[in-house]
């Protein structure tokens, strides 16, 4: 599932944290505004880099994949 909720509200204008270190490019800048916008979600690994790292806390993320790749029943 990877992004659970994306508040572009919380984005911190020109941060540029979740663009320039998610590990799959997940996030892009809006060139009219600079805040991020989750451009390629299905790419997500649930890494979970971006929430921890968002100072915004704009994102939060689903570990539904992950759990079925430990937890499969
Ligand atoms: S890390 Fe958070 S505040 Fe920074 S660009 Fe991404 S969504 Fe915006
Ligand atoms: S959890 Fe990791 S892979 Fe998924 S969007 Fe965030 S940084 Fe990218």
């Amino acid at each position: 599932m990877g992004i659970k909720s994306f508040d572009q509200n919380l984005c911190i204008n020109g941060c540029r944290i979740c663009i320039d270190d998610c590990p799959t490019d997940v996030f892009a800048p809006e060139p009219a505004t600079g805040k991020a916008k989750a451009a390629y979600p299905e790419d997500c690994w649930e890494c979970l880099l971006c929430e921890e790292e968002c100072p915004g806390k704009a994102i939060k993320i689903s570990l539904a994949a992950v759990r079925k790749l430990y937890y499969p029943f």
